[in-house]
């Protein structure tokens, strides 16, 4: 890109957003020879990058269109490399584990849920399992199991861990990331961004990438783009148990994921209730109620905490990624449910559109576009 009209002390992009998605993106821009600055409203990484579970599970969630598929194939297939890149850039261990997830089912629903799974999969990684051999898997589960998947490659990250050493990663790597800063406006003129706007400055760019999860709808529409985002609400729980949890566990829509230190993280809701991250006592119940369902041995775990993240979801539930009509604006946002999953393809694809002005095939289902036409 040309960067000779910049003036030295602005950028080349800007980030808003520093979840895992922006920071990401930074840290690819920035190997890619840019000055980078991510700005964001608050400490970066605290958001739905912090509150997540973790599952890099393309194979357990239902994957939606085969375009979907398709990203979150490839993304899956990069998270090894991802994973010991960011280890090494930032000294810090993010926790990346291959054991696979033990999907059961308790009802006939969930039964059908499973079959369409392992129809869809064709995959030599699926084995079914009956109720005994998935307790001989994961002691202790619901004595009534109907029926199992285990996804041997479906696998789980830390997600605070890796996105602090993402956030530390593109910080070594020059990024400079300028907290409790709300980006309040995107300027445009002539249908060309201008700059991003804080309270304090306008800070003029080359290009901006919009990933402020699932705030990047108000923010689009400061640059007169209309994204139909909501943010989903999903409460978690943590336990302590007496040994470690050796696979992820799903049924429905509960599911435990292991930590190190013996932790185990149990959700979810999907609550929508507008930009309200609180942990209510309802949504305690709902989570805790389906998780020993499911997981009878949970009764003896000690409670740790509780938290809750805004997912920032689309009308239809997949990602909007790429330019969007207005020259230097690129969107990296709604990743709704899958957003750990997909930091590894977005931040590349990204990257590549903006520093190459590339136009990645695979992206081309997830243009705005899709949604209307830019006002
Ligand atoms: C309970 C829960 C469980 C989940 N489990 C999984 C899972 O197992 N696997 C998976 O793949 N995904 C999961 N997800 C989804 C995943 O967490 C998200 O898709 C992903 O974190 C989105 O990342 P992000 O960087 O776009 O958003 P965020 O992490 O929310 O980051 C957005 C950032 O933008 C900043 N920002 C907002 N407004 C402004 C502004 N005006 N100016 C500057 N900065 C701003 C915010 O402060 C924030 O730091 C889960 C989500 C939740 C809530």
């Amino acid at each position: 890109m040309s960067l000779e009209t910049l003036d030295s002390r602005h950028p080349d992009a800007v980030v808003v957003g520093g979840g895992l998605i922006g920071s990401s993106i930074a840290l690819r821009l920035a190997q890619a020879g840019l000055r980078v600055s991510v700005l964001d409203r608050g400490p970066a990484g605290q958001e739905a990058s912090s509150a997540a579970a973790g599952m890099i599970a393309p194979q357990a969630e239902k994957m939606g269109p085969a375009k979907f598929g398709e990203l979150c194939g490839l993304s899956h297939s990069l998270y090894p490399e991802f994973a010991a890149e960011v280890e090494a850039l930032s000294g810090h261990v993010v926790n990346y584990r291959r054991d696979g997830t033990l999907l059961v089912a308790l009802d006939d629903e969930q039964v059908r849920e499973i079959d369409d799974i392992e129809a869809d999969a064709a995959s030599p990684a699926i084995e079914r399992l009956d109720s005994q051999a998935a307790q001989r898997r994961v002691p202790g589960l619901a004595s009534d199991i109907r029926s199992a998947l285990f996804l041997a490659g479906d696998h789980w990250v830390d997600n605070e861990r890796l996105t602090r050493a993402v956030i530390e990663a593109a910080r070594r790597q020059g990024v400079t990331f300028q907290e409790n800063t709300p980006v309040r406006r995107i300027h445009v003129r002539h249908e060309r961004m201008e700059g991003a706007e804080t309270d304090r400055e306008r800070i003029a760019c080359g290009e901006v990438i919009l990933a402020a999860g699932c705030w990047s709808g108000t923010l689009a529409a400061t640059a007169g783009v209309e994204l139909p985002m909501e943010p989903c609400r999903g409460q978690m729980l943590e336990f302590e148990l007496d040994s470690p949890l050796p696979v992820v566990v799903r049924g429905g829509h509960s599911y435990l994921v292991p930590r190190d230190g013996n932790r185990v993280v149990v959700g979810t809701t999907a609550e929508y209730a507008g930009f309200d991250a609180a942990v209510t006592a309802g949504g305690i119940a709902e989570v805790l109620r389906a998780a020993l369902r499911l997981a009878p041995f949970l009764a003896g775990g000690c409670f740790r905490r509780a938290w809750a993240g805004l997912r920032p979801d689309t009308a239809d539930h997949l990602p909007i990624l790429g330019p969007c009509g207005i020259s230097g604006l690129t969107l990296a946002t709604g990743h709704f449910r899958n957003g750990i999953l997909l930091a590894p393809v977005t931040a590349r694809l990204i990257a590549d559109i903006v520093v190459n002005k590339s136009s990645p095939p695979v992206l081309e289902s997830f243009a705005a576009e899709r949604f209307a036409p830019v006002a």
